[in-house]
């Protein structure tokens, strides 16, 4: 095994996904993998990438190599059996770690002091590792928010600092990828006020993410055991419309929606009354509803188990969200004619119904379109 399942597995972290590394060349390792009755899947072979597939599992089996030069994301690869190449061809040393089938752990860069001290640490010369790729700025960051504790490494952050305008060279695609990892983990607030700091938010997004922002948000799912959410945390930090935000980090038609129902909802506050309250969850709709609360909750100066703003959160468990008790098939077949009037028909007996409290009855509101 290598990487991040060593690393988790050290720290008592939850393990995601094991990946293996082994001596074997791709087509010996998707032969091996037949021969013992597994599918292999060829998806990286040109790297020395083969899934093999367990039961539910997939488990990624890459051949030992050094890069032998490299332009972003795509390197020329040698492989090699030599274990120390493929560690130095890692980006940090809390990556570089392997661990043998009985748990004997090699860890040919430092790795597991680094790891247990938190401590994100380049594997070699930062500024050569950067220079041979620049996604390795943002993961410096990223890697920091999960597991780092404390003070950045001195000499990875000036290197960060100096080669920030690398970024630019990035598809949005990948930067996308390491960006939700790091808004998602325990350090969001602090990786993003280092980021401002050395100027590397700047760069991705053209101005500062709202660390305090994020720190509330963090504290408020801290204190509620409420599970982070990504668009939440990308629409508090960054001043930016759901479309820009969607462009900039390839997000997902979801995401992007998501984003897009906070801006435009009416915030939910724990100073409106029941009635109104209701009202404004019927009208913003229950994801978007927890969200906004949530988002509002975080720029309010409540504490983060504040009872007032959870009291306003779990509206949503004792009132479940009523529908309209009519339709407009009820009104085609109380005489109306199908077409923009009748949808102008319906939506005045919704807001008469809302008004009312939700509480006319069927009958009621097909009385009124009778009258
Ligand atoms: P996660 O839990 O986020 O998946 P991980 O350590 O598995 O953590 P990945 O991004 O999945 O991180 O990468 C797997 C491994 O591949 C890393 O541990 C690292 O050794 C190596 N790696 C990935 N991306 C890079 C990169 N850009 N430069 C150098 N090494 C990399
Ligand atoms: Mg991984």
């Amino acid at each position: 095994m290598v990487g991040g399942a060593v690393r988790n597995a050290l720290l008592g972290e939850p393990v995601h996904e094991v990946d293996i590394a082994t001596t074997l060349a791709p087509e010996a390792t998707m032969r091996s993998a037949q021969a013992a009755g597994l599918k292999a899947h060829p998806t990286g072979i040109d790297h020395g990438t083969v899934t093999i597939v367990s039961g539910n599992n997939a488990f990624e089996v890459t051949t030992l190599r050094h890069d032998v030069e490299t332009h972003g994301r795509h390197a020329t690869v040698a492989f090699t059996d030599d274990w120390q190449a493929d560690a130095a061809r890692r980006d940090f040393t809390m990556n570089a770690l392997y661990a043998s089938l009985d748990g004997e752990i090699f860890d040919p860069l430092g790795g597991i002091g680094d790891a247990l001290c938190r401590n994100v640490r380049f594997a070699g010369d930062a500024e050569t590792r950067i220079r041979e790729d620049f996604l390795r700025v943002l993961r410096f960051f990223r890697f920091h928010a999960q597991y780092g504790d404390g003070a950045l490494d001195e000499a990875g952050l000036a290197a960060c600092t100096r080669l920030k305008d690398g970024l630019n060279k990035l598809s949005r695609e990948r930067v996308g990828q390491e960006m939700k990892k790091l808004l998602l983990a325990k350090g969001a607030a602090q990786a993003a006020g280092l980021m401002n700091g050395a100027g590397v938010s700047q760069v991705l997004f053209g101005r500062d993410l709202d660390d305090a922002v994020l720190e509330r948000l963090a504290a408020i799912d801290a204190a509620n055991a409420l599970s982070p959410d990504y668009p939440l945390r990308l629409a508090g930090c960054l001043a930016m419309s759901a479309d820009e935000l969607g462009e900039s980090l390839r997000l997902s038609n979801a995401e992007v929606r998501a984003i897009a129902g906070l801006r435009d909802a009416m915030p939910p506050s724990p100073a409106l009354r029941d009635n109104e309250r209701k009202v404004v969850l019927y009208q913003t709709g229950a994801e978007t509803f927890t969200r906004a609360a949530r988002l509002a909750w975080a720029h309010s100066n409540a504490p983060a188990g504040d009872a007032a703003w959870l009291g306003l959160m779990k509206l949503l468990e004792e009132w479940p969200l009523p529908a309209l008790p009519v339709t407009g098939s009820d009104l085609i077949a109380a005489g109306l004619e199908p077409g923009p009037e009748l949808g102008a028909t319906l939506r005045r007996l919704e807001d008469w119904w809302v008004a009312g409290g939700f509480v006319a009855t069927r009958e009621e509101l097909l009385a009124k379109v009778s009258a």
